[in-house]
């Protein structure tokens, strides 16, 4: 990061045609430095925003369930609350019949018989009620209304007990010795007096609460039965007379209702198969032929208080679950996208701030470098060429030649033809050098009309002769000043070479410049060796 950062940021190169940090490293390092904290930074969100609208999805099925869990156990609660309340409406409305009253109090079965055979068909009928009882108040059972041939055994169900010792209507859920659930309603019967003539009992299968449950709440249902509730032995035979398979061992804990059995669902059976015990009430994943549920249990509280059974139930949440896949993936997606392009866009922001940086850079480098008149290297370039020339100069163990070029009687052109003229010679001048030297030579304007030339890999023989060159190519061709008017130039030329005595710049350009004073004393327009 530091390296990245002192290449980016790095002062403009000292050493001007050999530069450390090129251009497109340069450029391809700034997109580095921002592109990528920002593609983290997008993954991160990405990733992130996706596991959040995972986590979200997820919440949203959770609380779906739950909410389902919590209507279904309300609509089994309410449902068992309104038919406790409907059948205490009907045993108010029976111990009002003076016949029945009559016949409870003379404990005559033959008439309770005949006087309630059709208003139990009509109950059946309309309320679902299956058990009719009257006891006298001994609580022995006087008459089975629905199977009048049993009678005379002492009633001691929970609710029956509580109704005797409350002396008030009692109700419930009761658990049946072959795991059948059915809601009982007891009440006391009056006389006019106020005597105790006996009770009238309504019962009623929960299986039509539990079926309006499955069909309202469009879940698969089934009920299980806690073992410790039943008794085995009548059990057994209960199924036995039933002539249903008697599998009292097949689980742990539990034995599945009666009831429910005939439609039991083979996704919940399997459900069983796994946990293989009474389920605790959390909500838990299933997945079965390629669909996804999730399972719940609620528990049937029996006149006891007691939890004796489960109504275990399953919800599809296939379609939600898709659903939130496809909201992860498009989520996702987009985010993705919107990542993407966010890249691209900053790429190319900083791909074009890096063009302009390039060339800002190099217009900088050339005024920091380029005389603005003649457009030659300027002095300081100068010094640290020839440093660079010298040194590889003296390590390949090359000569390397230097020119001193000055023009000749230059202030009489400026004192006669004026400034611009003057100028006009040193830009035109100029570009005869360029023109004449090799593309390796360096011109540099050394300041006001001198000039310097560094030839490397050039001995004093070859840079007499170029400079000899020079001088031939200004002085033979006169110099346009402006108004169809040209004037003759000349030139003297300094030359020196490096050798074991000249290694230092400061030592060449000495001996350049007192070669220089010497064509000068000889008379310009003209060419001197240093000679050591
Ligand atoms: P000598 O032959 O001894 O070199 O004589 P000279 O007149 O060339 O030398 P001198 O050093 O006396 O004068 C140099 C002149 O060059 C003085 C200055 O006016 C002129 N000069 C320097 N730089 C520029 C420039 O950028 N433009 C113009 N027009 N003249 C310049
Ligand atoms: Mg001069
Ligand atoms: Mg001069």
């Amino acid at each position: 990061m530091t390296r990245l950062l002192t290449q980016i940021f790095a002062p403009a190169e000292t050493n001007f045609y050999n530069s450390n940090t090129h251009p497109h490293r340069r450029s391809r390092n700034l997109r580095l430095l921002f592109l990528a904290p920002l593609v983290f930074t997008i993954i991160v969100l990405v990733v992130v925003f996706i596991a959040l609208r995972y986590q979200h999805a997820n919440d949203d099925v959770q609380y779906t369930v739950l909410g389902l869990e919590s209507s279904a156990q309300d609509f089994y609660d309410e449902s068992v609350h309104h038919e406790i309340y409907a059948l205490r409406g009907i045993i108010e409305v029976i111990r009002r019949r003076k016949d029945l009253s009559t016949a409870l109090a003379e404990q005559d079965r033959i008439a309770l018989l005949s006087n309630s055979e059709r208003l139990f068909k009509s109950l059946r009928h309309h309320f679902n009620i299956t058990h009719f009882y009257f006891m006298d108040t001994d609580r022995v059972n006087l008459l089975r209304v629905h199977t009048p041939m049993r009678f005379g055994d002492i009633i001691e169900r929970t609710t029956m007990l509580r109704a005797e010792e409350t002396g008030e209507v009692a109700s419930g859920v009761e658990l049946g010795a072959l795991g059948t659930f059915t809601l009982r309603v007891v009440a006391p019967w009056y006389d006019g007096q106020q005597e105790l003539i006996g009770y009238v009992e309504l019962g009623m299968e929960i299986d039509h609460i539990l079926n309006r449950l499955k069909e309202y709440q469009n879940v698969q249902l089934v009920t299980v039965i806690n073992k410790k509730y039943l008794d085995r032995e009548k059990w057994m035979a209960g199924m036995r007379d039933l002539g249903r398979k008697q599998d009292w061992d097949h689980f742990d804990d539990l034995v599945i209702s009666t009831a429910s059995d005939v439609v039991m669902p083979a996704l919940l059976l399997e459900f069983l198969e796994r946990e293989g015990s009474l389920i605790d009430f959390d909500i838990r994943e299933m997945k079965y032929k390629n669909r996804e549920y999730r399972i719940f249990a609620l528990p049937i509280k029996d006149a006891d208080g007691r939890n004796a059974a489960q109504m275990i139930m399953s919800a599809d949440v296939t379609q939600m679950e898709s659903d939130t896949r496809d909201a992860v993936y498009t989520v996702g997606l987009t985010a993705l996208a919107l990542g993407g392009a966010l890249l691209v866009f900053f790429n190319w922001l900083i791909g074009g701030m890096a063009q302009r940086l390039e060339l800002d850079e190099k217009e900088l480098r050339k005024l920091a470098t380029h005389d603005g008149l003649t457009n030659l290297y300027n002095q300081r370039a100068f010094y640290t060429m020839l440093g660079d020339c010298l040194l590889r100069s003296c390590r390949y163990q090359r000569p390397i030649s230097l020119l001193l070029l000055d023009i000749d009687y230059f202030k009489a052109v400026n004192d006669n033809y004026g400034h611009q003229a003057g100028d006009a010679v040193l830009r035109d001048l100029s570009k005869r050098l360029t023109r004449r030297l090799r593309t390796t030579d360096r011109i540099c304007r050394y300041g006001g009309e001198e000039i310097t030339v560094i030839l490397p890999e050039t001995d004093t023989q070859t840079a007499e002769k170029i400079a000899e060159d020079l001088r031939h190519l200004i002085e033979c061709d006169p110099f346009f000043i402006g108004g169809e008017q040209y004037i003759n130039v000349t030139v003297s030329i300094g030359v020196a070479t490096s050798s074991q005595h000249a290694k230092e710049v400061e030592q060449l350009v000495a001996g350049a410049d007192t070669a220089l004073y010497q064509a000068k004393d000889n008379g310009r327009n003209r060419v001197c060796s240093f000679q050591n």
